[in-house]
């Protein structure tokens, strides 16, 4: 196979993710992994999915067809795997079933989670063997697929069918890294080439990292926008990983995440109450109103309204929203209608929150994707007081609403918000820095004053509502990801070498 050196030929593409929008979502994993490959795809390129075949994902409804079954080693035992194909547009989707690992309520935090994700990206390998479709590329995503360049570098090493293969791990978010006990490197096939040591990462010398295997292995490490790939780089926001990832820095890219144009239009809409476009944007009050009235608030186009919509975790800044939402409630007589699901501390603090103010706070506690639209074609401002944020997508659907974000200035919050100025009449939102209520409180008392102004608000909600989101640039900076990675040799750097130590397995 010579095609490795006709650098701008069509690729073949094979893209890991636990998670794909329509099919399973937690967060934006699943929007990218279900929107991305279709920009890919429209490039020209041969892209194809491939997911666990989750219990919950109906056959009949996705027209799931049997196409083949894997053998996937899993330490001293086999396990097998029936493989369903669908179609995602024209986007082959690949759904690797067994039925003791996936079929289950949820998606993640089971206590086997790293046997369940090593089997999926295990037989995700042996499937484009059994399609006898060898990739030019794996593109892996999260912790989850982590390990797949791990064995591409050592147990396929001398492998005819993955010589030209290369990888691109995408970081979604550094947060969740899969750290897990060493009996698990037996299970994965990789105990015969030890512990990997680090002398800056010493702490998880006794641990199977996974995400920092992605790290090390991958031919290009990418993550979801330019600042978060700078972020991740420094101790605040490196979450340990700083040192691995500074080694490799210089091929850490970030690329911005788009969004689903066609998901994602309040044209077409099918969930909102009233449809609009910019050029109708009287229309859009319709959806405040009737969110006001569905949520028991008080209904009123003057009364502010802001949202949230987000996982309930440490990440999302759930401690300033609850304790901002309180002074602007109490001084300016404002709204917030939160859409959420996670810990119960944040749940407790939300749910405290409402009850102190039902006609003004109230909080649906679910995972409701039809609200979500609701909320976004409805509010006046989207609040995303995030400790950091990898890209976060909520900010863009937001904008592509008429809904004004409200955002700390962190990862890609910091990319794709620019504060606005009322002297100049730049910027799309309103966004603070120091992670504190009164520079959050400071950011929607500005909104509001804004909000007052019909015109300067109209100006903003246009700008938002014609800007590009989509994933035409962000797909096409992916394709010369891959090129590169293709161009590469295809080694651990050298550099990176000397500084691992590989211990031999207990
Ligand atoms: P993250 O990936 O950290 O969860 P993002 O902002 O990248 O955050 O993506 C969040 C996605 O998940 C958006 O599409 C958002 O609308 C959706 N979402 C999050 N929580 C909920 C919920 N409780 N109900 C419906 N949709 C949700």
């Amino acid at each position: 196979m010579s095609d490795r050196n006709q650098t701008k030929a069509p690729l073949r593409v094979l893209f890991l993710s636990a998670e794909v929008f329509p099919f399973a979502k937690t967060g934006g994993l699943a929007d990218v992994a279900g929107s991305l490959p279709k920009a890919i795809r429209k490039l020209g390129h041969d892209i194809r999915i491939v997911m666990p075949r989750y219990g919950f994902i109906d056959k009949d409804r996705w027209n799931l067809q049997p196409v083949t079954r894997v053998h996937v080693p899993m330490g001293d035992t086999v396990e097998e795997g029936e493989v369903y194909l669908t179609y995602l547009g024209d986007v082959p989707v690949y759904m690797v079933d067994n039925a003791r690992y996936f079929h289950r309520d949820g998606i993640y935090a089971y206590p086997d989670d790293a046997e369940r994700f090593i089997f999926f990206s295990r037989a995700a390998l042996e499937l484009a063997r059994a399609l006898d479709w060898a990739p030019h590329i794996v593109h892996c995503n999260d912790w989850h697929t982590a390990l797949v360049p791990n064995w591409l570098k050592t147990i396929f090493k001398d492998d005819p069918f993955w010589q030209n293969t290369r990888t691109v791990f995408t970081i979604h978010n550094l947060a969740y890294q899969g750290v897990f006990g060493h009996r698990i490197l037996e299970v994965a096939g990789l105990a015969q080439y030890g512990f990997i040591v680090h002398p800056e990462l010493s702490h998880w010398d006794h641990v199977i990292h996974f995400m920092a295997r992605g790290i090390i292995f991958a031919d290009i490490i990418t993550t979801v926008s330019p600042r978060y790939a700078q972020e991740i780089m420094t101790p605040e926001f490196g979450a340990g990983l700083d040192p691995l990832l500074r080694e490799r820095a210089d091929t850490v890219i970030g690329i911005l995440n788009g969004i689903d144009t066609e998901v994602w239009n309040p044209a077409t809409d099918e969930y909102l109450p009233q449809r609009y476009d910019v050029e109708h944007l009287e229309k859009r009050v319709k959806n405040k109103l009737h969110l006001q009235e569905e949520s028991g608030l008080d209904v009123g186009e003057d009364i502010p309204l802001f949202g949230f919509i987000g996982r309930l975790t440490e990440q999302k800044g759930i401690d300033l929203l609850v304790a901002a939402a309180e002074d602007v409630v109490r001084h300016l007589g404002a709204q917030l209608v939160i859409l959420g699901t996670g810990e119960e501390k944040w749940q407790e603090l939300i749910k405290s929150a409402a009850a102190k103010f039902p006609r003004h706070v109230h909080a649906y506690l679910t995972f409701n994707n039809p609200m979500a639209h609701h909320i976004y074609g409805g509010v006046d401002m989207l609040l995303m007081p995030s400790r950091f944020e990898p890209c976060g997508l909520n900010q863009m659907i937001a904008m592509r609403y008429g809904a004004i974000p409200v955002v700390r200035e962190v990862g890609g919050l910091a990319d794709t918000v620019h504060d606005f100025d009322p002297r100049t009449g730049e910027g799309n939102g309103f966004s603070f820095r120091p992670y504190d209520r009164t520079a959050l409180y400071t950011a929607m008392v500005r909104g509001v004053e804004n909000w007052k102004h019909r015109d300067t608000w109209r100006q903003l909600q246009v700008r938002g509502m014609t800007t590009d989101f989509s994933w035409n640039r962000s797909a096409r900076q992916y394709v010369e990801v891959y090129y590169r990675a293709l161009s590469m040799p295809g080694h651990v750097p050298q550099r990176l070498l000397e500084k691992l130590h590989f211990r031999g397995a207990p």
